[in-house]
């Protein structure tokens, strides 16, 4: 969708924060030495490498005091979907004495719904818990779906299409009271709430450096103490023999620097994004034919998701593309194909609805003026495509 961002010099407005971010200055800033001057392998005895194993310990640190977890619970991955492979797969397989079956939910990320999906091919059992019309799981579904033989309980921490956040703390409990591990993916929730993964009882939690202004193909999972775990990458000793592979030193250390800054500025960023979202929403409900998706208050500060009647979100996403806006419909794996979104399915959107919908994510350097642009360009846009569908009833023209 925002093909020509770099070659014009038009205004650009990016509202699509979920789909990635760019990397803040400083953060590439104290990456770039680590690409040239600063480039020893950390398992070699020389010096150089040496300084950057205790680098990437510097970044673990800051991965575990962000979620609080320790140190030595940290590892890191090549990003979000690994992570989220990882713990499937490595949880599935290492406790399969106890039992074949995973619970999980329908509006998980690919990452954990096609890992899911082939743990099944390989005789594993799951469970997709359903949704309300907010897109919120009820821990009360966790509790009657638990089974003597439920080995791991998935639940991500706050959705990437429509911005609703769990009862995370609440499903913990249940987890724990059962004696049954429990993962989230909070790779959309970093930085925007505070994680706290021993007062919510969480075992493994899954994050990506690239969602809160560090690289992309990095990320980490934090593995309580005590998990029984296998690996998914096997190879040399790394990650104290839990990922192979050459630690990728740039990202680790990008990816601590925007940890630290991500956590720092929950307080007001939080409150500052979720003014700007709140009006947004305010406004754009006030368009006819016009419905909010996802929870009205659970959800992320930065996530505004709009179904317009009648028209698609393609075509609306085209059109503010021409204004510099750069928007997405649901989920960026979903747009290159015409599927509607499996979140908003689950959620009760009727098909034909769902295509209208469109998702805006604010950042760091959104403001208020990037939000009057949009509340200008879009009611002429959605006008404009009503006038011309043959489907738009009367009164919406
Ligand atoms: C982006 C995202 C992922 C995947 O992370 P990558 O680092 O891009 O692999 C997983 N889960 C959620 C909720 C995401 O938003």
């Amino acid at each position: 969708m925002c093909a020509e961002v770099i070659e014009t010099d038009k205004k650009i407005v990016y509202m699509d924060h979920a789909a990635t971010t760019y990397v803040a200055p400083e953060v590439m800033e104290a990456m770039l030495p680590y690409f040239s001057v600063k480039f020893g392998n950390p398992s070699s005895v020389c010096g150089i490498g040496q300084e950057n194993k205790t680098k990437i310990d510097e970044a673990r640190a800051k991965v575990a005091v962000a979620i609080n977890a320790e140190p030595n619970e940290i590892y890191f991955t090549g990003g979000g979907s690994e992570s989220d492979n990882w713990v499937l797969k490595g949880i599935a397989f290492a406790n399969i004495r106890k039992g074949k079956h995973i619970i999980t939910t329908v509006v998980e990320h690919h990452a954990i719904l096609h890992a899911a999906e082939w743990l099944q091919s390989q005789g594993f059992e799951v469970t997709c818990l359903p949704v309300d019309q907010y897109g919120m799981v009820s821990p009360l579904d966790v509790e009657k779906a638990i089974r003597p033989d439920t080995i791991l309980i998935s639940v991500m921490y706050a959705n990437n299409e429509v911005g609703t956040i769990q009862p995370i703390a609440e499903i913990g409990a249940i987890a724990r009271a059962h004696g049954i591990y429990f993962h989230t993916d909070a790779v959309q929730a970093i930085g925007h709430v505070p994680i706290d993964v021993k007062a919510e009882h969480i075992d493994l939690l899954s994050l990506s450096g690239h969602k809160f202004y560090g690289p992309k193909g990095v990320g980490a999972l934090y593995v309580r103490r005590g998990v029984r775990i296998h690996n998914l990458i096997h190879g040399g000793a790394q990650e104290r023999r839990h990922r192979a592979g050459t630690e990728n030193v740039p990202g680790i250390v990008g990816l601590g620097a925007a940890i630290e800054r991500a956590v720092a500025v929950i307080p007001e960023e939080s409150v500052r994004l979720a003014a700007l979202r709140d009006y947004m929403i305010s406004e754009l409900l006030k368009l006819p034919g016009s419905h909010l998706n996802g929870h009205p208050t659970e959800r992320l500060p930065n996530n505004v998701n709009i179904t317009f009647e009648y028209i698609e979100g393609e075509s609306i996403l085209l059109h503010l593309d021409t204004f510099g806006i750069c928007a997405s419909t649901g989920s960026a794996c979903n747009s290159a194909s015409f599927e509607s979104s499996h979140v908003l399915t689950a959620m009760g959107v009727p098909h034909e609805i769902a295509h209208g919908s469109v998702r805006f994510t604010l950042g760091e350097w959104n403001t208020e003026t990037d939000v009057s642009y949009v509340l200008e360009k879009l009611p002429e846009i959605i006008h404009k495509l009503r006038s011309l569908s043959p489907l738009t009833p009367e009164e919406l023209r």
